[in-house]
Protein backbone atom coordinates (compact mmCIF):
# COMPACT_ATOMS: atom_id res chain seq x y z
CA UNK A 1 0.00 0.00 0.00
CA UNK A 2 0.87 3.79 -1.02
CA UNK A 3 1.32 5.60 2.74
CA UNK A 4 1.34 8.91 0.86
CA UNK A 5 -1.11 9.87 -1.51
CA UNK A 6 -0.82 12.47 -4.11
CA UNK A 7 -2.88 14.56 -5.47
CA UNK A 8 -1.85 17.39 -6.50
CA UNK A 9 1.24 17.30 -8.78
CA UNK A 10 3.54 20.03 -9.77
CA UNK A 11 6.41 19.61 -12.74
CA UNK A 12 8.91 22.03 -12.28
CA UNK A 13 10.26 21.17 -15.97
CA UNK A 14 8.69 22.64 -19.53
CA UNK A 15 9.03 20.97 -22.91
CA UNK A 16 7.89 17.56 -23.54
CA UNK A 17 9.03 16.12 -20.36
CA UNK A 18 6.73 18.34 -18.71
CA UNK A 19 4.26 17.05 -20.27
CA UNK A 20 5.23 13.57 -20.12
CA UNK A 21 4.94 13.29 -16.62
CA UNK A 22 1.48 15.13 -16.90
CA UNK A 23 0.33 12.26 -19.01
CA UNK A 24 1.66 9.70 -16.57
CA UNK A 25 -0.05 12.00 -13.89
CA UNK A 26 -3.51 12.21 -15.32
CA UNK A 27 -3.91 9.04 -16.19
CA UNK A 28 -3.31 8.02 -12.15
CA UNK A 29 -6.21 10.40 -11.63
CA UNK A 30 -3.70 13.25 -10.19
CA UNK A 31 -4.35 16.73 -11.10
CA UNK A 32 -1.76 18.23 -12.41
CA UNK A 33 0.25 21.82 -11.69
CA UNK A 34 2.63 23.21 -14.57
CA UNK A 35 4.94 26.05 -13.55
CA UNK A 36 6.22 28.61 -16.74
CA UNK A 37 8.54 31.31 -17.12
CA UNK A 38 7.87 34.93 -18.54
CA UNK A 39 9.58 33.65 -22.00
CA UNK A 40 7.45 30.77 -21.93
CA UNK A 41 4.06 32.04 -21.23
CA UNK A 42 2.48 30.70 -24.47
CA UNK A 43 4.94 27.48 -24.26
CA UNK A 44 2.48 24.46 -24.93
CA UNK A 45 3.03 22.51 -21.62
CA UNK A 46 1.14 25.02 -19.83
CA UNK A 47 -1.72 24.17 -21.34
CA UNK A 48 -1.07 20.67 -20.71
CA UNK A 49 -1.44 20.81 -17.05
CA UNK A 50 -4.84 21.63 -15.23
CA UNK A 51 -3.68 24.77 -13.97
CA UNK A 52 0.01 26.95 -14.13
CA UNK A 53 1.50 29.07 -12.53
CA UNK A 54 4.32 31.59 -13.61
CA UNK A 55 7.87 30.94 -11.84
CA UNK A 56 10.94 33.37 -11.26
CA UNK A 57 9.48 36.94 -12.28
CA UNK A 58 11.69 39.23 -13.95
CA UNK A 59 14.53 36.61 -13.94
CA UNK A 60 16.06 34.70 -17.41
CA UNK A 61 14.16 32.23 -18.94
CA UNK A 62 16.82 29.03 -17.71
CA UNK A 63 16.94 31.29 -14.28
CA UNK A 64 13.06 30.61 -13.87
CA UNK A 65 13.21 27.11 -14.04
CA UNK A 66 15.65 27.17 -11.52
CA UNK A 67 14.52 29.48 -8.99
CA UNK A 68 14.09 27.00 -5.85
CA UNK A 69 12.17 29.91 -3.86
CA UNK A 70 9.96 30.75 -6.46
CA UNK A 71 9.02 27.07 -6.87
CA UNK A 72 8.72 26.25 -3.54
CA UNK A 73 7.04 29.49 -2.84
CA UNK A 74 4.16 28.46 -5.59
CA UNK A 75 3.81 25.13 -4.67
CA UNK A 76 3.24 25.91 -0.84
CA UNK A 77 0.83 28.36 -2.25
CA UNK A 78 -1.24 25.95 -4.44
CA UNK A 79 -1.28 22.92 -2.22
CA UNK A 80 1.17 20.72 -3.74
CA UNK A 81 1.69 17.17 -2.72
CA UNK A 82 4.79 16.11 -5.06
CA UNK A 83 7.22 17.69 -7.34
CA UNK A 84 8.42 15.96 -10.41
CA UNK A 85 11.70 17.62 -11.66
CA UNK A 86 11.58 15.64 -14.88
CA UNK A 87 15.31 16.01 -16.71
CA UNK A 88 17.72 18.89 -16.22
CA UNK A 89 17.18 22.03 -14.43
CA UNK A 90 17.01 21.42 -10.60
CA UNK A 91 16.46 17.04 -11.28
CA UNK A 92 19.86 16.82 -9.73
CA UNK A 93 19.92 19.01 -7.42
CA UNK A 94 20.05 17.97 -3.90
CA UNK A 95 19.76 21.03 -2.22
CA UNK A 96 15.92 21.28 -4.44
CA UNK A 97 15.27 18.10 -3.31
CA UNK A 98 15.53 19.14 0.26
CA UNK A 99 13.99 22.18 0.14
CA UNK A 100 11.13 20.23 -0.81
CA UNK A 101 11.37 17.80 1.81
CA UNK A 102 11.52 20.57 3.99
CA UNK A 103 8.11 22.30 2.95
CA UNK A 104 6.80 19.06 3.18
CA UNK A 105 6.29 17.88 -0.01
CA UNK A 106 7.40 14.72 -2.17
CA UNK A 107 10.22 15.26 -4.37
CA UNK A 108 9.72 12.42 -7.03
CA UNK A 109 13.33 10.83 -7.07
CA UNK A 110 15.88 9.59 -4.96
CA UNK A 111 17.32 10.71 -1.93
CA UNK A 112 18.96 14.32 -1.57
CA UNK A 113 22.02 12.28 0.06
CA UNK A 114 22.14 10.05 -3.42
CA UNK A 115 21.56 13.10 -5.86
CA UNK A 116 24.78 14.50 -4.20
CA UNK A 117 26.59 11.85 -4.13
CA UNK A 118 26.36 10.69 -7.64
CA UNK A 119 26.45 14.26 -8.42
CA UNK A 120 30.10 14.43 -8.00
CA UNK A 121 31.37 11.90 -10.93
CA UNK A 122 34.46 11.67 -8.62
CA UNK A 123 32.97 10.33 -5.51
CA UNK A 124 29.95 8.01 -7.96
CA UNK A 125 33.64 6.61 -9.32
CA UNK A 126 34.53 5.90 -5.83
CA UNK A 127 30.96 4.13 -4.96
CA UNK A 128 31.82 1.74 -8.12
CA UNK A 129 34.95 0.77 -7.11
CA UNK A 130 33.33 -0.39 -3.56
CA UNK A 131 30.94 -2.19 -5.80
CA UNK A 132 33.78 -4.25 -7.02
CA UNK A 133 32.45 -2.48 -10.56
CA UNK A 134 34.89 -2.34 -12.97
CA UNK A 135 35.80 1.42 -13.70
CA UNK A 136 37.94 3.17 -16.07
CA UNK A 137 41.40 3.81 -14.86
CA UNK A 138 41.09 7.58 -13.53
CA UNK A 139 42.38 9.80 -10.75
CA UNK A 140 40.37 8.73 -7.50
CA UNK A 141 39.94 12.83 -6.58
CA UNK A 142 39.92 15.79 -8.48
CA UNK A 143 43.33 16.82 -9.74
CA UNK A 144 45.17 20.32 -8.37
CA UNK A 145 47.83 20.78 -10.53
CA UNK A 146 49.57 20.09 -13.86
CA UNK A 147 51.90 17.69 -12.16
CA UNK A 148 49.33 15.52 -10.74
CA UNK A 149 47.64 15.47 -14.18
CA UNK A 150 51.25 14.53 -15.67
CA UNK A 151 51.98 11.90 -13.50
CA UNK A 152 48.51 10.08 -14.27
CA UNK A 153 49.41 10.10 -17.81
CA UNK A 154 52.93 8.91 -17.23
CA UNK A 155 51.04 6.05 -15.42
CA UNK A 156 48.07 5.44 -17.86
CA UNK A 157 49.04 6.99 -21.26
CA UNK A 158 47.75 8.90 -23.31
CA UNK A 159 45.31 9.46 -24.78
CA UNK A 160 43.31 10.91 -21.31
CA UNK A 161 40.23 12.71 -21.05
CA UNK A 162 39.61 15.63 -18.77
CA UNK A 163 35.94 15.61 -17.00
CA UNK A 164 34.06 18.07 -15.32
CA UNK A 165 33.45 16.25 -11.47
CA UNK A 166 29.82 17.91 -11.42
CA UNK A 167 29.80 17.29 -15.50
CA UNK A 168 26.64 16.79 -17.43
CA UNK A 169 25.31 16.68 -20.90
CA UNK A 170 28.51 16.21 -22.10
CA UNK A 171 29.89 19.39 -21.62
CA UNK A 172 33.44 20.26 -20.48
CA UNK A 173 35.16 17.30 -21.65
CA UNK A 174 38.85 17.28 -23.35
CA UNK A 175 40.47 14.36 -25.13
CA UNK A 176 43.90 14.94 -24.44
CA UNK A 177 46.22 13.24 -26.94
CA UNK A 178 49.58 14.36 -25.66
CA UNK A 179 51.62 16.42 -23.32
CA UNK A 180 52.16 19.48 -25.37
CA UNK A 181 47.84 19.67 -25.25
CA UNK A 182 47.76 18.87 -21.67
CA UNK A 183 48.23 22.54 -19.70
CA UNK A 184 46.53 24.32 -22.43
CA UNK A 185 43.26 21.52 -22.17
CA UNK A 186 43.52 21.52 -18.53
CA UNK A 187 42.77 25.50 -17.64
CA UNK A 188 40.16 25.45 -20.56
CA UNK A 189 38.18 22.42 -19.21
CA UNK A 190 38.23 24.04 -15.55
CA UNK A 191 37.12 27.05 -17.09
CA UNK A 192 34.46 25.50 -19.19
CA UNK A 193 33.60 23.42 -15.94
CA UNK A 194 33.51 26.15 -13.83
CA UNK A 195 31.23 28.40 -16.69
CA UNK A 196 28.08 25.51 -16.88
CA UNK A 197 28.43 23.66 -13.59
CA UNK A 198 29.83 26.50 -10.87
CA UNK A 199 32.33 24.17 -10.26
CA UNK A 200 36.15 24.00 -11.46
CA UNK A 201 37.00 20.88 -10.04
CA UNK A 202 38.50 18.29 -12.58
CA UNK A 203 39.37 15.08 -13.16
CA UNK A 204 41.40 12.11 -15.54
CA UNK A 205 40.09 9.02 -16.84
CA UNK A 206 41.88 7.08 -19.86
CA UNK A 207 39.93 8.04 -22.93
CA UNK A 208 38.80 4.79 -24.37
CA UNK A 209 38.66 4.39 -28.25
CA UNK A 210 35.54 3.41 -29.86
CA UNK A 211 33.40 2.60 -26.88
CA UNK A 212 30.00 1.84 -26.89
CA UNK A 213 27.55 3.54 -24.58
CA UNK A 214 25.42 1.05 -22.70
CA UNK A 215 23.07 2.23 -19.90
CA UNK A 216 20.93 0.40 -17.35
CA UNK A 217 17.72 1.42 -16.62
CA UNK A 218 17.20 0.96 -12.58
CA UNK A 219 13.89 0.73 -10.70
CA UNK A 220 13.98 0.91 -6.92
CA UNK A 221 11.14 1.26 -4.16
CA UNK A 222 10.92 2.71 -0.37
CA UNK A 223 11.34 -1.03 0.07
CA UNK A 224 14.31 -2.55 -0.58
CA UNK A 225 13.23 -3.82 -3.82
CA UNK A 226 14.86 -2.96 -6.60
CA UNK A 227 15.21 -4.08 -10.53
CA UNK A 228 17.19 -3.34 -13.56
CA UNK A 229 15.07 -3.00 -17.09
CA UNK A 230 17.65 -3.96 -19.00
CA UNK A 231 19.83 -1.72 -21.07
CA UNK A 232 20.02 0.82 -23.72
CA UNK A 233 22.68 1.52 -26.34
CA UNK A 234 23.06 5.58 -26.59
CA UNK A 235 26.20 5.17 -29.12
CA UNK A 236 25.03 7.14 -31.58
CA UNK A 237 26.48 10.44 -30.60
CA UNK A 238 27.16 14.16 -31.52
CA UNK A 239 29.41 15.85 -28.96
CA UNK A 240 29.48 13.63 -26.62
CA UNK A 241 25.55 14.17 -26.93
CA UNK A 242 23.22 11.42 -27.62
CA UNK A 243 20.81 11.32 -30.56
CA UNK A 244 19.71 8.41 -31.43
CA UNK A 245 19.54 5.60 -29.06
CA UNK A 246 17.91 1.71 -29.12
CA UNK A 247 17.17 -0.95 -26.96
CA UNK A 248 18.32 -3.69 -26.77
CA UNK A 249 21.74 -3.13 -28.02
CA UNK A 250 22.37 -5.36 -30.80
CA UNK A 251 26.25 -6.01 -29.02
CA UNK A 252 25.32 -7.88 -26.38
CA UNK A 253 24.40 -12.03 -25.90
CA UNK A 254 22.76 -12.71 -22.94
CA UNK A 255 25.89 -13.49 -20.82
CA UNK A 256 27.34 -10.15 -21.10
CA UNK A 257 23.76 -8.28 -21.06
CA UNK A 258 23.04 -10.18 -17.81
CA UNK A 259 26.86 -8.99 -16.18
CA UNK A 260 26.22 -5.18 -17.03
CA UNK A 261 22.71 -5.56 -15.78
CA UNK A 262 24.01 -7.25 -13.03
CA UNK A 263 26.33 -4.91 -12.24
CA UNK A 264 24.33 -1.70 -12.41
CA UNK A 265 21.80 -3.93 -10.13
CA UNK A 266 24.84 -4.10 -7.56
CA UNK A 267 25.60 -0.68 -7.12
CA UNK A 268 22.53 0.28 -7.07
CA UNK A 269 21.21 -2.14 -4.26
CA UNK A 270 24.58 -1.41 -2.02
CA UNK A 271 23.29 2.61 -2.04
CA UNK A 272 19.68 2.20 -1.22
CA UNK A 273 18.75 3.59 -4.27
CA UNK A 274 14.98 4.33 -4.56
CA UNK A 275 13.22 5.29 -7.89
CA UNK A 276 14.34 6.21 -11.60
CA UNK A 277 17.93 5.74 -12.02
CA UNK A 278 20.58 4.98 -14.98
CA UNK A 279 23.75 3.58 -14.54
CA UNK A 280 25.87 4.47 -17.68
CA UNK A 281 29.07 1.94 -18.78
CA UNK A 282 31.24 2.15 -22.16
CA UNK A 283 31.56 -1.18 -23.59
CA UNK A 284 35.26 -1.49 -25.27
CA UNK A 285 35.61 -3.62 -28.84
CA UNK A 286 37.26 -6.45 -26.75
CA UNK A 287 33.62 -6.76 -24.87
CA UNK A 288 35.16 -4.82 -21.96
CA UNK A 289 32.90 -2.79 -19.94
CA UNK A 290 33.77 0.27 -17.63
CA UNK A 291 31.49 2.16 -14.77
CA UNK A 292 31.32 5.74 -16.07
CA UNK A 293 28.34 7.52 -14.17
CA UNK A 294 25.01 7.67 -12.66
CA UNK A 295 22.01 9.53 -13.87
CA UNK A 296 19.86 9.99 -10.40
CA UNK A 297 16.67 10.52 -12.56
CA UNK A 298 14.01 10.19 -15.29
CA UNK A 299 16.30 10.42 -18.75
CA UNK A 300 15.26 11.70 -22.11
CA UNK A 301 15.93 8.17 -23.36
CA UNK A 302 13.24 6.11 -21.09
CA UNK A 303 10.72 5.85 -23.75
CA UNK A 304 12.29 3.21 -25.41
CA UNK A 305 12.85 1.11 -22.22
CA UNK A 306 8.84 1.72 -22.01
CA UNK A 307 8.82 0.15 -25.25
CA UNK A 308 10.32 -3.12 -24.74
CA UNK A 309 9.68 -3.83 -21.09
CA UNK A 310 5.83 -2.46 -21.23
CA UNK A 311 6.26 -0.82 -18.05
CA UNK A 312 5.48 2.90 -17.44
CA UNK A 313 8.19 4.21 -15.41
CA UNK A 314 7.36 8.14 -14.59
CA UNK A 315 3.67 6.15 -13.52
CA UNK A 316 5.85 3.96 -11.29
CA UNK A 317 8.42 6.76 -10.07
CA UNK A 318 5.04 8.38 -8.93
CA UNK A 319 3.91 5.38 -7.19
CA UNK A 320 7.06 4.91 -5.47
CA UNK A 321 7.08 8.39 -4.26
CA UNK A 322 3.82 7.42 -2.73
CA UNK A 323 5.01 4.17 -1.00
CA UNK A 324 4.14 1.54 -3.11
CA UNK A 325 5.90 -1.63 -3.31
CA UNK A 326 7.80 -2.50 -6.74
CA UNK A 327 4.96 -5.64 -6.65
CA UNK A 328 2.00 -3.92 -5.69
CA UNK A 329 -0.70 -3.90 -8.67
CA UNK A 330 -0.69 -0.36 -8.53
CA UNK A 331 3.04 -0.19 -10.00
CA UNK A 332 2.52 -4.20 -11.38
CA UNK A 333 6.77 -4.59 -11.84
CA UNK A 334 7.06 -8.67 -11.22
CA UNK A 335 10.46 -9.87 -9.52
CA UNK A 336 13.78 -10.03 -11.89
CA UNK A 337 13.14 -13.36 -13.48
CA UNK A 338 9.68 -12.59 -14.83
CA UNK A 339 10.50 -8.99 -16.40
CA UNK A 340 10.68 -9.82 -20.23
CA UNK A 341 11.97 -7.71 -22.56
CA UNK A 342 9.82 -8.17 -26.07
CA UNK A 343 11.24 -6.59 -29.65
CA UNK A 344 13.07 -3.15 -30.52
CA UNK A 345 12.63 0.32 -29.96
CA UNK A 346 14.64 3.10 -31.62
CA UNK A 347 14.17 6.89 -30.53
CA UNK A 348 14.95 9.67 -32.53
CA UNK A 349 15.85 13.21 -31.04
CA UNK A 350 14.32 15.36 -33.36
CA UNK A 351 15.81 19.22 -32.89
CA UNK A 352 15.94 22.67 -34.31
CA UNK A 353 19.39 22.05 -35.40
CA UNK A 354 20.17 22.84 -38.88
CA UNK A 355 23.37 20.12 -39.95
CA UNK A 356 23.99 22.12 -43.05
CA UNK A 357 25.33 24.60 -40.12
CA UNK A 358 27.11 23.03 -37.70
CA UNK A 359 23.99 21.96 -35.83
CA UNK A 360 23.36 25.78 -34.86
CA UNK A 361 19.62 25.53 -33.26
CA UNK A 362 17.40 27.39 -35.35
CA UNK A 363 14.62 29.31 -33.80
CA UNK A 364 11.13 31.14 -35.51
CA UNK A 365 7.52 30.30 -36.31
CA UNK A 366 6.75 26.97 -37.49
CA UNK A 367 4.76 27.56 -40.93
CA UNK A 368 3.47 23.45 -41.34
CA UNK A 369 3.52 21.03 -38.81
CA UNK A 370 2.60 17.52 -39.98
CA UNK A 371 3.60 14.70 -38.13
CA UNK A 372 4.23 11.29 -38.70
CA UNK A 373 2.52 8.47 -36.42
CA UNK A 374 0.82 5.07 -36.74
CA UNK A 375 0.93 1.50 -35.58
CA UNK A 376 4.59 1.70 -33.38
CA UNK A 377 4.98 5.09 -33.18
CA UNK A 378 5.18 7.39 -29.82
CA UNK A 379 5.87 10.39 -30.14
CA UNK A 380 6.61 12.50 -27.15
CA UNK A 381 6.77 16.32 -27.96
CA UNK A 382 4.52 19.35 -27.31
CA UNK A 383 6.20 22.43 -29.05
CA UNK A 384 5.54 20.85 -32.99
CA UNK A 385 1.99 22.65 -33.96
CA UNK A 386 1.52 24.99 -36.98
CA UNK A 387 1.90 28.66 -35.81
CA UNK A 388 3.89 27.50 -33.04
CA UNK A 389 6.95 29.84 -32.18
CA UNK A 390 10.28 27.83 -31.33
CA UNK A 391 12.44 30.64 -29.11
CA UNK A 392 16.02 30.34 -29.06
CA UNK A 393 16.29 30.02 -25.11
CA UNK A 394 15.98 26.37 -24.29
CA UNK A 395 17.15 23.15 -25.49
CA UNK A 396 16.29 22.81 -29.28
CA UNK A 397 14.50 19.28 -28.65
CA UNK A 398 11.40 19.48 -30.91
CA UNK A 399 9.90 15.81 -30.72
CA UNK A 400 11.24 12.58 -30.05
CA UNK A 401 10.23 9.80 -32.41
CA UNK A 402 10.17 6.16 -30.75
CA UNK A 403 9.70 3.40 -32.88
CA UNK A 404 8.95 -0.21 -31.94
CA UNK A 405 8.63 -4.11 -33.90
CA UNK A 406 9.62 -7.01 -33.65
CA UNK A 407 12.80 -6.96 -35.04
CA UNK A 408 15.29 -4.19 -34.49
CA UNK A 409 15.28 -3.89 -38.65
CA UNK A 410 11.64 -3.41 -38.57
CA UNK A 411 11.95 -0.66 -36.17
CA UNK A 412 14.73 1.22 -37.93
CA UNK A 413 12.54 0.97 -40.97
CA UNK A 414 9.64 2.67 -39.03
CA UNK A 415 11.53 5.00 -38.01
CA UNK A 416 12.64 6.00 -41.50
CA UNK A 417 8.80 5.89 -43.03
CA UNK A 418 8.38 8.12 -39.95
CA UNK A 419 10.95 10.59 -40.19
CA UNK A 420 9.85 11.13 -43.99
CA UNK A 421 6.33 11.77 -42.86
CA UNK A 422 7.07 14.75 -41.01
CA UNK A 423 6.72 17.97 -42.64
CA UNK A 424 8.27 20.87 -40.61
CA UNK A 425 8.77 24.65 -42.39
CA UNK A 426 9.72 27.53 -41.08
CA UNK A 427 12.57 26.40 -38.76
CA UNK A 428 15.80 23.71 -40.03
CA UNK A 429 15.92 20.69 -38.35
CA UNK A 430 18.13 17.73 -38.17
CA UNK A 431 15.41 15.06 -39.89
CA UNK A 432 17.72 14.81 -42.89
CA UNK A 433 20.76 13.55 -40.70
CA UNK A 434 18.52 11.80 -38.78
CA UNK A 435 17.42 9.79 -41.80
CA UNK A 436 20.78 8.92 -42.65
CA UNK A 437 21.64 7.61 -39.60
CA UNK A 438 18.82 5.01 -39.30
CA UNK A 439 19.50 4.14 -42.98
CA UNK A 440 23.68 3.71 -42.64
CA UNK A 441 24.59 0.18 -43.26
CA UNK A 442 26.52 0.24 -39.69
CA UNK A 443 23.75 1.49 -37.97
CA UNK A 444 21.62 -1.21 -39.01
CA UNK A 445 24.53 -4.19 -38.20
CA UNK A 446 25.07 -2.48 -34.92
CA UNK A 447 28.60 -2.23 -36.10
CA UNK A 448 28.65 1.62 -34.29
CA UNK A 449 30.83 3.01 -31.69
CA UNK A 450 30.86 6.46 -30.02
CA UNK A 451 32.92 7.72 -32.71
CA UNK A 452 30.09 7.11 -35.36
CA UNK A 453 29.02 10.39 -36.03
CA UNK A 454 32.31 11.91 -36.42
CA UNK A 455 34.02 9.29 -38.74
CA UNK A 456 30.91 9.11 -41.71
CA UNK A 457 30.56 12.60 -43.59
CA UNK A 458 28.16 11.24 -45.23
CA UNK A 459 25.96 11.63 -42.94
CA UNK A 460 25.36 14.93 -43.39
CA UNK A 461 24.45 14.69 -46.94
P1 LIG B 1 28.03 13.54 -19.19
O1 LIG B 1 27.60 13.40 -17.77
O2 LIG B 1 28.52 14.91 -19.52
O3 LIG B 1 27.01 13.02 -20.17
P2 LIG B 1 29.53 11.04 -19.31
O4 LIG B 1 30.57 10.70 -18.34
O5 LIG B 1 28.21 10.37 -19.19
O6 LIG B 1 29.32 12.64 -19.33
O7 LIG B 1 30.07 10.78 -20.77
C1 LIG B 1 29.36 11.15 -21.93
C2 LIG B 1 30.00 10.53 -23.15
O8 LIG B 1 31.37 10.94 -23.27
C3 LIG B 1 30.08 9.01 -23.13
O9 LIG B 1 28.91 8.41 -23.58
C4 LIG B 1 31.24 8.76 -24.07
O10 LIG B 1 30.86 8.87 -25.42
C5 LIG B 1 32.19 9.90 -23.75
N1 LIG B 1 33.15 9.49 -22.70
C6 LIG B 1 33.11 9.77 -21.39
N2 LIG B 1 34.19 9.25 -20.74
C7 LIG B 1 34.93 8.61 -21.68
C8 LIG B 1 36.17 7.87 -21.65
N3 LIG B 1 36.86 7.71 -20.51
N4 LIG B 1 36.62 7.37 -22.82
C9 LIG B 1 35.95 7.55 -23.98
N5 LIG B 1 34.79 8.24 -24.07
C10 LIG B 1 34.29 8.78 -22.94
Amino acid sequence: MGSQKIRRLLVANRGEIAIRIFRAATELGIRTVAIYSEQDSVSIHRFKADESYLVGAGKGPIEAYLDIESIIEVAKRNDIDAIHPGYGFLAENAEFARRCEEAGIIFIGPSPELIERFGDKVEARNLAVAAGIPVIPGTPEPIESLQEAMLFAKEHGYPIIIKGVAGGGGRGMRIVRSQDELQEALERARSEARSSFGNAKVYLERYLEKPKHIEVQIIGDQHGNIVHLFERDCSVQRRHQKVVEVAPSLALDEALREQICQSALTLMKRVGYSNAGTVEFLLTPDQRFYFIEVNPRIQVEHTITELITGIDIVQAQIKIAEGYALSDPEIGIPPQEQIKMNGYAIQCRVTTEDPENGFVPDAGRLLAWRSGGGFGVRLDGGNGYPGAIITPYYDSLLVKISTYANTFEHAARKMLRTLREFRIRGVKTNLPFLENVVTHPDFLSGQYDTSFIDTKPELFI
